[in-house]
């Protein structure tokens, strides 16, 4: 991870969901790094989230265990952000599971894992969230989607439809709550290599040997890292997106460029 110390996020409160690893710790460093507040938040793993806190500067991260699918526990996440730190600036809807099968093969119990952590999960932080920023007078909330939430991918057809569902969510409410002057919008990152992607490539033997299988020009740049996510959340976090609302920031090495 970078270690540059900046400002753009000076003096504001950022609740991260998923920064037990991966790209929500890339997110909840790099947000902190720029001055940000953050409560890291994750589903069970308190070790991952203790060594994102180790990473930031010190103080500026606190950590809270939430289940995303529960919407008590939801609540109370937003809650703890607010009395802890007076209010909600920015939100990152990141927490995620993925599954690989075609439709025949893929459980009712994988499914709605699936819909209920990426897609409900995502609807629960948008409707504990949004009322926050409401009293805070605006805010920014970064939903993580996927490639796979803009075009169809291959034996991703559970998680392409609860990233498809992300992206909509994330227009929709965009468009409800301009005149809350709530930004909201969603990153699309490609293939990044974090916990998540590290089972398919101990399968395949290697990054490349991943790529290959999964078809060397499908990703023209390779895998991605999470510092280049970790960049584009923190531009839509930062009022230097203040005229960015609605949109799916892809940002995939130029995966769906073909
Ligand atoms: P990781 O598997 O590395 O991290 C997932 C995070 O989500 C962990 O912190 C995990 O917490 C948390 N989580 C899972 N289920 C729940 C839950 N029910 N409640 C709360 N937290 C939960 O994934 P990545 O960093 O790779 O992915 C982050 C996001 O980016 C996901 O939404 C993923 O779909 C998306 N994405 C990833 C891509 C990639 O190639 N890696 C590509 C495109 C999108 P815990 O450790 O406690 O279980």
């Amino acid at each position: 991870m970078t270690n540059k110390f900046y400002d753009r996020l000076a003096g504001k409160i950022a609740v991260v969901t998923g920064a037990s690893g991966g790209i929500g710790r890339a997110v909840a460093v790099s947000f902190a790094k720029e001055g940000a507040k953050v409560v890291a938040t994750a589903r069970s793993n308190t070790a991952g989230l203790k060594e994102t806190q180790s990473l930031a500067p010190r103080g500026s991260i606190e950590v809270k265990q939430a289940n995303v699918t529960v919407a008590a526990e939801v609540e109370s996440l937003i809650a703890f952000a607010e009395e802890r730190f007076g209010r909600l600036d920015i939100l990152v809807n990141n927490a995620g599971v993925i599954r690989v099968g075609q439709i025949p093969d893929t459980s009712e119990a994988d499914w709605d894992e699936i819909m209920l952590t990426n897609l409900k999960g995502t609807f629960l932080g948008l409707k504990y969230g949004i009322p926050a920023m409401k009293r805070a007078g605006g805010g920014s909330i970064i939903n993580v989607s996927s490639i796979a939430g803009v075009v169809g991918q291959a034996t991703l057809a559970a998680y392409s439809a609860s990233k498809g569902g992300i992206s909509m969510l994330t227009k929709a409410t965009a468009m409800d709550h301009v005149r809350d002057k709530i930004r909201i919008n969603a990153l699309c990152p490609g293939l990044i290599e974090t916990p998540m992607t590290q089972p398919y490539i101990e399968h395949a033997g290697s990054k490349d040997a991943l790529l290959e299988m999964m078809g060397s020009w499908m990703h023209p740049m390779g895998m991605g890292n999470v510092d280049q996510i970790a960049a584009g959340a923190l531009f839509l976090a930062s009022d230097e997106a203040s005229y960015v609302t609605g949109s799916l920031m892809i940002i995939d090495g130029g995966y769906t460029a073909q």
